[in-house]
């Protein structure tokens, strides 16, 4: 069925969701950044700090229940997030 036929009827289901970015696989448990590929759970984080480079740990969280849609801009992405639109549910 093509996008623009979906059945509508319910307020929840009007807002615009081609927009939402992907929920991240994957998040450093040192500096909490969030990554979209599993490679990082190989590679370690690459986030640059003021002291060259996280080295942290990222572990594997794609469930559904490990993050939630940013509130400020509903998971299209905004400065409070850093334009990832998830945030990560603590442990
Ligand atoms: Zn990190
Ligand atoms: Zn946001």
């Amino acid at each position: 069925m093509p996008l623009n036929q979906r059945p509508s009827g319910m307020c929840k289901t009007a807002r615009i969701v081609i927009f939402q970015k992907p929920q991240p696989l994957a998040i450093c448990l040192e500096c909490g950044a969030p990554y979209g590929t599993l490679e990082a759970i190989t590679h370690g984080c690459r986030t640059p700090t003021p002291t060259g480079r996280c080295e942290g740990e990222v572990a594997a969280r794609w469930n559904d229940d490990d993050w939630t849609a940013c509130p400020s801009c509903d998971s299209t992405g905004c400065p409070g997030c850093g334009d990832v639109g998830w945030l990560a549910v603590p442990y």
